[in-house]
């Protein structure tokens, strides 16, 4: 039986979505379909529903706001979970408990509106706090592994809380990246005037005017020790290489901007950078990005 129907007949409240196209839902614009994404509405429903995809041994994968993300080409017999309906946010003195769906600029607002600063470095991050916590996004003075107190989890349908200390956060690492689903998070704040909050978002938003305008996943490359990626990247002699509609930006080298091209442009220009730098530099990059499904 296919997808749908059999997780239709499952969970009649669901809301599901048949033939989920990955490019209009990621901002690097490319990748194939999904036969059906699902879209729980509570933490409840959530827990079920993961449970049953386990069960089943349905293929599965997460999305948040897309922002980090390679999608492969073709068809992923397979549901896509997105939690954008948990979307609950409240303050509690100077913590924010969020929901995973909850979008970064909406935590942010949120927070400045509640004299609720501390957060301000990761203006202009696309993302969901979900997305966030997966990839401890953020920029050298702030990551979430700074601001998370507590996690609200699941995994195979059961929900349990993590304390920060238990997420294994690193450079752009979580422990939520094997395959553990994030719910909702516990973030603290500080005490702060509206005005200075509102100062220092302008500031971190003005770090981001020359960012390439095209679509791209950010940075593709982990920053190695002691270099940023982008000007080992560019040192190599990369900049403005194209393969297919994928091309290395000419503003900043760690980012790769797709032109109409397909995943596997991507995929192809990724391994093309990680050959050269290699050769070159004798330096092996990592991905920052994560390849879905
Ligand atoms: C223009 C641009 C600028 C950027 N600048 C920065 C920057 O300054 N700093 C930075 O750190 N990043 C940056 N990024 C990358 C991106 O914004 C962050 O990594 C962000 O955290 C991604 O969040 P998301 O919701 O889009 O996650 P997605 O891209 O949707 O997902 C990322 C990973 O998390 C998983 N995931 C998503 N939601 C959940 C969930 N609820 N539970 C479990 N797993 C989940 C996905 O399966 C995937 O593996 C930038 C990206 C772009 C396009």
């Amino acid at each position: 039986m296919q997808l749908y129907p059999r997780l239709h007949a499952q969970f009649p409240a669901l809301f599901l979505q048949p033939s989920f196209d990955f490019a209009r839902h990621t901002t690097i614009g490319c990748g194939g379909m999904a036969e059906v994404a699902a879209f729980p509405s509570s933490v409840e429903e959530s827990a079920a529903v993961i449970s049953y995809l386990a069960r089943e041994h349905i293929p599965t994968c997460y999305l948040g706001a897309g922002a980090n993300v390679l999608p492969a080409d073709g068809t992923f017999s397979g549901v896509v979970v997105l939690f954008r309906r948990l979307d609950a946010l409240y303050a509690e003195g100077t913590d924010l408990f969020a929901g995973a769906g909850v979008t970064g600029g909406r935590l942010l607002a949120f927070a400045c509106r509640n004299g609720i600063g501390g957060f301000s470095p990761f203006s202009g991050i696309p993302m969901s706090v979900g997305g966030g916590v997966t990839m401890n996004a953020g920029i050298k003075d702030l990551h979430f592994s700074d601001v998370v107190q507590r996690v609200l989890c699941c995994d195979r349908g059961k929900i349990f809380v993590l304390d920060r200390q238990d997420c294994a956060f690193g450079e752009k690492a979580s422990i939520f990246q094997r395959g553990i689903a994030v719910l909702g998070v516990q973030l603290r704040g500080r005490y702060a005037k509206q005005a200075d909050i509102d100062r220092e978002s302008c500031h971190y938003r003005s770090l981001r005017v020359n960012f390439p305008k095209g679509r791209s996943m950010g940075c593709v490359f982990v920053n190695p020790e002691g270099i940023p990626a982008g000007k080992l990247i560019e040192a190599c002699g990369l900049k403005g290489k194209r393969i297919g509609g994928a091309v290395v930006s000419l503003q900043h080298a760690n980012f790769i901007c797709n032109e109409g091209g397909s995943a596997r442009d991507v995929a192809l220009l990724i391994d093309y950078i990680k050959q050269t730098v290699k050769r070159q530099t004798g330096i092996a990059l990592r991905e920052e990005i994560r390849r879905i499904p």
